[in-house]
C-alpha cells in the first residue's frame, strides 16, 4: 500500500498508467466504455482512492493494483451521476476470503432464526462500510457475477432509506423516470423470476444437499437455465443489485429476458452498454 499511502498525501492522486491498463484488461466488461469514459471513470476510481479509505481485514494484503481494480469497479455504476452518492459509506474493508457474519430471519411462524452464514461481500447501511471478500470480488469470469457492482449497487439503494430495489431519483438526471413505472416493472420481474427459482427448486431431489458434488451440479445445470443468479430471488433489494450486476457486465442476458429492467436501469445509470461496442 505504499502508493496509496502516497496518494494520500498528494493533492491531486493519479492511477499509473500501467496500473490502469492492467485494471482494464482484467475486467473485460469495461472494454466497453468509450475512450472518453475511460478516462473520466479513471478520474472518478482516483477520486474514491482519495476520499475512502481501503483497508485489508484477516490479515489481508491489500496491494495498489487491487485497490484499483475495486475502486474502477465501484465507480462504475456513478460514472455519469455523482460519487456523491457513496457519501454515505465510511470506506471499503477486504477480506481475503468469504468473511462470516449473523444472519437472521423471520420464518412464516413469526420465529427468529439466527445463525452464521459466509459471505462474498455486505453493504453496510447508516454509513457503514462496504465490505468484500477479494476471493469473490477477483472471480469476474463467472457469467453476470459481479461482487463489488453488486455490493455498490446496494450503497446506492440505501442512499434513500433501507435497501427495497428503489434507488434515489436525482433531479438533475432522473425527472424521466417514473416511480410508479419502475415500482410495476421492477416487482413484475421479481415476480417472474420467483416463479422460475420455484420451478428450478421444485426439479432438485427431495433431500437436497449442496454439499452432494452430484445434487451441486444438478443446481448448476438448473441454474444455468434462468437470466440472472437465483440469489435475486431472495428480495426486492437483492434482486435490483443482481440485475445491476447483470447489466454491467452481462447486459445480452438481462436485456433478452427482462427489457424493460434493462431499459429502466439503462436510464437511471445512464448507460447503455448494449450499444457500445467490445
Ligand atoms: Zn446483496
Amino acid at each position: 500500500m505504499q502508493w496509496l499511502r502516497q496518494l494520500f498525501s498528494r493533492e491531486k492522486p493519479r492511477i499509473p498508467d500501467e496500473m490502469w491498463r492492467a485494471t482494464l484488461n482484467r475486467l473485460p466488461f469495461l472494454q466497453r466504455l468509450s475512450q472518453d469514459d475511460l478516462l473520466r471513470l479513471k478520474g472518478l476510481s482516483e477520486a474514491l482512492l482519495a476520499r475512502k479509505s481501503f483497508t485489508g481485514a484477516g490479515a489481508f494484503d491489500l496491494t495498489d493494483d487491487i485497490a484499483v481494480q475495486i475502486a474502477a469497479q465501484a465507480c462504475l455504476p456513478v460514472l455519469n451521476l455523482t460519487l456523491d452518492l457513496y457519501d454515505d459509506m465510511v470506506g471499503i474493508i477486504i477480506y481475503p476470503a468469504a468473511f462470516v457474519i449473523p444472519q437472521a430471519e423471520m420464518d412464516e411462524a413469526g420465529v427468529v432464526h439466527e445463525w452464521h452464514e459466509p459471505v462474498s461481500g455486505e453493504a453496510l447501511d447508516a454509513g457503514g462500510a462496504v465490505v468484500l471478500s477479494w476471493e469473490d470480488a477477483a472471480d469476474t469470469d463467472v457469467a453476470g457475477y459481479n461482487v463489488v457492482i453488486h455490493e455498490f449497487a446496494h450503497k446506492l439503494d440505501m442512499a434513500n432509506g433501507p435497501p427495497n430495489g428503489f434507488p434515489p431519483f436525482l433531479p438533475a438526471w432522473h425527472r424521466e423516470l417514473d416511480a410508479r413505472e419502475w415500482q410495476q416493472v421492477f416487482s413484475g420481474a421479481y415476480d417472474d423470476f420467483m416463479h422460475r427459482v420455484e420451478k428450478l427448486e421444485r426439479a432438485l431431489p427431495e433431500h437436497f444437499d449442496d454439499t452432494d458434488p452430484a445434487h451441486a451440479a444438478m443446481y448448476d445445470d438448473l441454474s444455468a437455465d434462468l437470466p440472472l443468479d437465483p440469489y435475486a430471488a431472495k428480495h426486492p433489494a437483492e434482486f435490483f443489485a443482481v440485475a445491476s450486476e447483470a447489466f454491467f457486465v452481462l447486459p445480452e442476458t438481462l436485456a433478452g429476458a427482462y427489457p424493460d429492467v434493462y431499459r429502466l436501469l439503462s436510464r437511471y445509470y445512464r448507460q447503455d452498454p448494449l450499444s457500445m461496442s467490445q
